[in-house]
């Protein structure tokens, strides 16, 4: 049996389509890149704003179109989306399947075999674990063979009032730091070069005394040569600790992405943050002092409930101040199920939302490029992760801040580091020229 499987959403939503993947594949399906050729076609959907979410029923519709010609196709539903809107929704929804919520994919086998089985049957499970259940899984590649996802915790606990997470991903479990490390070496010996630590708040990573810091040591320690990057960290739970793995280890990357979501206090108090602005800048003024070419990313977001002009302009003053390396901004969407959605007015008209969003992203534009020009001169260690999409005579790469960076192609091959020397910057991009031999 063929199975299709599109992945929409954050990098947790495309290591979850490697699990899939890799459960699928372990029980005799085969994977297929071809929609029309499959037998079963599958959506890991994700519910946190309305944009995506609106991008995926509309495939959907598209999708629901090759029934009329295969009547056996069987179309499923996976991930937030599943969750979010639960049975009472997407069960009234004929041309769906199945509905499996991101805690149940190991019942994925059992279930398309139960569609096969009985015609007009729908297979829903949405339940939410309080364990991880994947530890024994090892993810199959869906991404570059260079740099791998590994999710160490899911889940998150702190109910900001915008977000769905709690409600479609369930409450925060940490993974067994044991089945992570083993996940780690056999990247390692696989070839891959770089993980990626995934997590809603990776550093409030916690399983039988083991804290996040101690785990990233752990891993920095176990594969000593290969990349380690993570995210997402929540502000309030960075400690010194953490800042003085991450400064030790030359393995792990210098770059932090932070949400800040708001820079008014006001704002960040009623999206139920655990931390003022003014705290916010001391947490960064603590990591330049420790790493002082650090990397910072944040989210942030437009137009939350009762925003003011004067709450705006004082997001615009804060990133003046921080001059995050990059960010992603979002105008906020009232979710189904949170606090927001049930007891604040979604009152900032659209319109508006929109005109601050775009003021954003115009100030982060130049404050990516200021951050970019910051590294003209130096020379950094890039990892080359293929050929440049633009000019195939260009590598493309990264360095250990995350910066991408494009140089001259050389006999160095893809998946080695170089060491490059930055000659100019774009507004997205680092132009350097390998200087040494390989590292
Ligand atoms: N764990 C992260 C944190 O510290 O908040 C949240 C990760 S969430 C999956 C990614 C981002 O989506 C958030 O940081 C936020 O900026 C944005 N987001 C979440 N809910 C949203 C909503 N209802 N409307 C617009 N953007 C939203």
């Amino acid at each position: 049996m063929k199975f299709y499987i599109e992945t929409y959403g954050c990098q947790m939503n495309i290591y979850d389509s490697e699990i899939i993947c890799s459960i699928l594949l372990k029980s005799g399906f085969i994977k297929t890149s071809n929609l029309k050729k499959a037998d079963i076609i599958l959506l890991n959907t994700c519910a946190i704003r309305e944009k995506p979410e609106k991008k995926i029923f509309n495939r959907f519709l598209k999708i629901r179109c090759l029934k009329q010609t295969n009547k056996q196709i069987k179309i499923g539903i996976l991930g937030c989306l599943a969750t979010h809107y639960k049975k009472q929704t997407l069960e009234k929804i004929n041309f769906i399947d199945l509905i499996v919520g991101p805690d149940s994919y190991n019942q994925l086998p059992k279930m398309i075999n139960n569609l096969k089985k009985e015609q007009n049957k729908k297979e829903i499970d949405v339940s939410l674990a309080n364990q991880e259940k994947y530890t024994k899984i090892i993810p199959i590649g869906v991404r570059t063979s260079i740099s791998a996802f590994i999710s160490i915790m899911r889940g998150c606990d702190n109910m900001c009032t915008f977000c769905i997470v709690p409600f479609s991903r369930g409450r925060e479990k940490s993974r067994n730091p044991n089945s992570i490390l083993k996940e780690c070496k056999i990247l390692y010996k696989k070839g891959y070069k770089e993980i990626i630590l995934l997590g809603q708040n990776v550093d409030s990573y916690f399983f039988k005394q083991i804290k996040f810091f101690k785990l990233l040591e752990l891993i920095a320690i176990t594969v000593p040569l290969m990349r380690i990057r993570f995210l997402t960290s929540y502000p309030s739970n960075i400690s010194k600790n953490l800042l003085e793995i991450v400064n030790k280890h030359s393995n792990i990357c210098k770059h932090f992405h932070i949400p800040l979501q708001s820079g008014s206090t006001r704002i960040l108090s009623l999206m139920r943050r655990k931390y003022t602005v003014e705290e916010f800048l001391l947490i960064i003024k603590m990591i330049k002092q420790i790493i002082p070419d650090c990397s910072i990313s944040s989210d942030l977001m437009t137009g939350f409930c009762t925003e003011t002009q004067e709450d705006h302009r004082e997001t615009i003053r804060i990133m003046n101040i921080i001059k995050f390396n990059f960010s992603y901004m979002f105008k906020y969407s009232s979710r189904q199920g949170t606090y927001a959605y049930r007891k604040l007015k979604d009152d900032v008209p659209n319109i508006l939302k929109i005109r601050r969003l775009n003021e954003i992203l115009m100030l982060q534009k130049s404050h990516s490029f200021y951050r970019l020009k910051e590294n003209i001169g130096k020379i950094q260690n890039v990892l080359i992760e293929g050929i440049s999409k633009k000019d195939d005579k260009y590598y493309y790469g990264r360095n250990y801040k995350n910066d991408i960076i494009v140089f001259p192609k050389t006999k160095s091959k893809i998946g080695s580091y170089n060491r490059v020397q930055i000659l100019n910057a774009t507004f997205t991009t680092l132009i350097g020229e390998r200087i040494l031999s390989e590292i």
